[in-house]
């Protein structure tokens, strides 16, 4: 994680409605050259701001859109991503070098992308190699990476033939790598999935793999510890088809099987049918309770479309269940959370709007702790992405959009819904 440091307290003491006032005046002095991106687990207080919503990596194809529409007389030159840093690195990579994307707080990071190091991954990749090989496997490895990495997670994986997912695409691009990726398949080839366990897992099932003979987990605290191949034996190792990388969202991990089960005695105890829908992200002992599971986007659209009078027990972020609730109550579609936990992105929470107008008072040139006094335009908190590392990188990503021909959010398992 970065280090952000403190703002001055004229910032941290200002009321909401002069914050919010405040960022609409330097948003105006900015203008066009300016878009601020709020990602869906923001507060409600960050997203206002937005200009665009969405998942990562809607927002950042948003950005690079934005970017190539502008003329030169009309740039866009700075992106203020309300996200966190892997979003913002995946915006600098697919926006022109010209353009600046900031993150109003250096701290918001994402401890699922933090669970997958590159030195620790380097480490994996060669000792599964000689684990395979010492028992006669001739195949090849294809890595795969959900978009909630680090930008030179996505790079290893970019330069070692493999690609990126999201949570929307992840079975076709698990499909990809099970037909041999961009070469030819061999009963041999194995695919190891970064970061999200409980993705891959999930994912892989709907593929119609035994997850519990052919797959294991490889886990970099236990391999750091000196056991052999992150905790799994070269048997497990071989048998897997899909190899797991023990990461998760520390989020989604807090619902739990039983959550699911309350639901249900709840709905027998007093004749309601609620639909218990959740992310991916979740475990599958979770997702094999639900009754539909699927990406951000999917969510949200599975909730606007809902018939008035439908209950929904949704597991993901509460900001966004939040608002999706509130924006569903005026059609009689009751949505709630999964369970009471606060299930909030404590990282996501960062981005707040002190930092929001700390950026912005920076980018017009107004900054000196609020006191009013001009300066020099300044670009605080850029994310900027080594050349080598991008070019990388953006392999792992091309080989994604290459494929992702279907629209987002598209794992249902469920044919119809009350
Ligand atoms: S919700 Fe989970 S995966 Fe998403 S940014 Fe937060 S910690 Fe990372």
């Amino acid at each position: 994680m970065l280090w952000q440091p403190s703002l001055p307290d004229a910032y941290t003491r200002m009321a909401p409605d002069d914050l919010a006032r405040a960022i609409g005046v330097r948003r105006r002095e900015i203008g066009e050259k300016l878009v601020i991106l709020g990602h869906h687990y923001q507060t409600d207080e960050v997203i206002r701001h937005a200009d665009h919503t969405g998942d990562s990596l809607k927002l950042s194809q948003i950005a690079a859109g934005l970017a190539k529409e502008r003329t030169p007389a009309n740039p866009l030159n700075y992106v203020v991503f309300c996200g966190v840093h892997f979003m913002a690195e995946s915006a600098d990579m697919l926006t022109p070098d010209e353009v600046a994307v900031i993150l109003p707080d250096l701290s918001a990071g994402c401890s699922m992308a933090d669970m997958a190091q590159y030195d620790d991954t380097v480490e994996a990749w060669d000792s599964i190699h000689a684990a395979l090989r010492e028992q006669g496997w001739r195949g090849r490895i294809i890595p795969i990476t959900y978009v909630n990495s680090s930008a030179a997670i996505k790079a290893f994986v970019g330069e070692h033939g493999g690609a990126c997912c999201t949570s929307s695409n992840a079975r076709e691009v698990l499909r990809w790598a099970l037909r041999g990726g961009d070469g030819k398949a061999t009963d041999d080839d194995r695919i190891l999935f970064l970061p999200d366990q409980h993705l891959g897992r999930n994912t892989a099932v709907k593929e119609g793999i035994d997850v519990a003979i052919h797959s294991c987990v490889y886990d970099p605290r236990l391999a750091r510890a000196g056991e052999s191949f992150g905790g799994a034996t070269p048997e497990q190792v071989f048998a897997a088809k899909v190899i797991l990388w023990a990461g998760h969202c520390s989020v989604h991990k807090l619902f739990r099987p039983e959550h699911c089960d309350q639901v249900r005695a709840q709905d027998a105890r007093e004749g309601t049918r609620t639909t218990i829908l959740v992310h991916p992200e979740c475990c599958k002992e979770v997702v094999d309770k639900a009754d539909l599971d699927g990406s951000t986007e999917f969510i949200i659209r599975t909730i606007r479309e809902a018939a008035p009078g439908s209950r929904w027990a949704v597991g993901t972020e509460t900001h966004l269940v939040n608002r999706i609730a509130r924006e569903a109550a005026p059609r009689g579609v009751h949505v709630r959370m999964l369970s009471d936990c606060q299930c909030l992105c404590t990282t996501m929470y960062r981005i707040d709007e002190p930092h929001l107008l700390w950026v912005l008072d920076n980018l017009a040139g107004k900054f000196d702790g609020r006191g009013g006094r001009e300066g020099r335009p300044r670009i605080v908190n850029q994310i900027k992405v080594p050349p080598k590392v991008r070019e990388q990188a953006l392999l792992a990503l091309d080989r994604m959009l290459t494929l992702a021909t279907r629209p987002a959010g598209v794992e249902m398992r469920m044919a119809t819904v009350d």
